[in-house]
C-alpha cells in the first residue's frame, strides 16, 4: 500500500496529470462507495411536479411509506418554468452559464415545495446536497430532498449546438448517485419508460423494457427520455451501471422499483 502511494506520488510530481501510467496508478485503489445503501430518485419537473396536486400528492404519500424500508435522496427536476426562462434568456442572447443559473432556481423552487409537503414527516430539503449533514438526515429519517440541477452555474460546459445547458437535472441526480456510489438511480417521470418514439407525439410508439446506451444511440433514441449527456455519464460510471425510468403517475411503481422490480425501462451502461 505504502509502495503504491509512493509510486503514485513520484508519478504525480513528474508527469502530466493525464499521463497514462499516472492515471493507472491513481486508479489502483479499490473503489469506495460513500452512500452504498441509498437510492437516488429524481422527481420529474415537467413530467411530475408541473402536474400539481394530482401527481404530487400520491407520490408524496408513496415516498413517506417507502422510506420506512429505503434510504432516499430525492432530487427535483425543473420543467416548464425553466423552459420559459430558457426561451427568454436565449432570445436575449444570454449564454449557457446564465441559463444554467436560471434553470437552477426552478429546480430549487420544486425542491422547496416538495420539502414543505414532506416537512411534517421529518423529511428536510437540503440546500447543498454535496454532503454536509446528509448522512445524519439519512440516518435519522431515511430521506432528504435536494434540488436536482448540478451546480455548474456560470461554469456550465456549453454545448456545441446552442445555449441550452446540456447538464440539467437528469444529469445532476445521476451524478449524485454515481459520486456517492449509491445503490440505484430511479427516474420518476410520466411515461412507462422508453418507447421507440416519443409516446406523446407518436401513436405507434412501442415500449422498450430494457436497452443499453449503445442500443439507444444506434436506434436514434439518445435524445429522448433522459438528457442525452446522461447516457455518456452512465457508460463511464463505476458504480451506477444502470438506471430505471418509471411512470410515477402509476401508484405503486416507485415502491416496486425500489424493491428491485422491473416496472419501467432499465437503461444499462453496457
Ligand atoms: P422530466 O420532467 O424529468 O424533465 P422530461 O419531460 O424531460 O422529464 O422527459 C420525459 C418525457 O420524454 C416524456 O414525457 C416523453 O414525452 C418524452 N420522450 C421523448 N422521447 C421519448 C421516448 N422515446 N420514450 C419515452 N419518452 C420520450
Ligand atoms: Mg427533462
Amino acid at each position: 500500500m505504502t509502495q503504491t502511494t509512493t509510486e503514485l506520488e513520484s508519478l504525480l510530481m513528474q508527469r502530466s496529470l493525464t499521463d497514462t501510467a499516472l492515471l493507472a496508478a491513481a486508479d489502483a485503489a479499490e473503489d469506495f462507495r460513500i452512500l452504498p445503501d441509498v437510492t437516488v430518485i429524481k422527481v420529474g419537473g415537467q413530467s411530475v411536479i408541473d402536474r400539481g396536486r394530482a401527481a404530487v400528492f400520491p407520490l408524496v404519500d408513496e415516498i413517506v411509506q417507502v422510506r420506512q424500508q429505503h434510504k432516499l435522496l430525492i432530487g427535483t427536476g425543473a420543467g416548464t418554468r425553466a423552459r420559459h426562462l430558457y426561451s427568454i434568456g436565449a432570445g436575449l442572447g444570454l449564454p449557457a452559464g446564465v441559463l444554467s443559473q436560471l434553470g437552477s432556481s426552478v429546480a430549487d423552487q420544486n425542491a422547496a415545495m416538495l420539502g414543505q409537503l414532506l416537512a411534517k414527516h421529518g423529511i428536510s430539503q437540503v440546500s447543498g446536497a454535496g454532503l454536509s449533514a446528509l448522512p445524519l438526515f439519512l440516518q435519522e429519517v431515511n430521506a432528504v430532498v435536494f434540488s436536482g440541477m448540478p451546480p455548474y452555474k456560470l461554469w456550465m460546459r456549453p454545448s456545441p449546438d446552442g445555449v441550452i445547458p446540456p447538464y440539467r437535472t437528469d444529469a445532476g441526480c445521476f451524478l449524485m448517485a454515481e459520486q456517492f456510489g449509491c445503490k440505484a438511480m430511479v427516474f420518476v417521470k410520466d411515461e412507462n419508460g422508453l418507447y421507440t418514439a416519443n409516446p406523446k407525439t407518436s401513436k405507434n410508439a412501442t415500449f422498450i423494457p430494457k436497452m443499453s446506451v449503445d442500443e439507444m444511440k444506434a436506434a436514434g433514441l439518445h435524445d429522448s427520455i433522459l438528457e442525452f449527456p446522461v447516457l455518456d455519464l452512465l457508460q463511464q460510471a463505476r458504480h451506477v451501471r444502470e438506471v430505471q425510468v418509471i411512470n410515477g403517475l402509476v401508484p405503486g411503481n416507485l415502491t416496486r422499483a425500489l424493491a428491485g422490480e422491473h416496472v419501467g425501462t432499465i437503461i444499462t451502461a453496457s
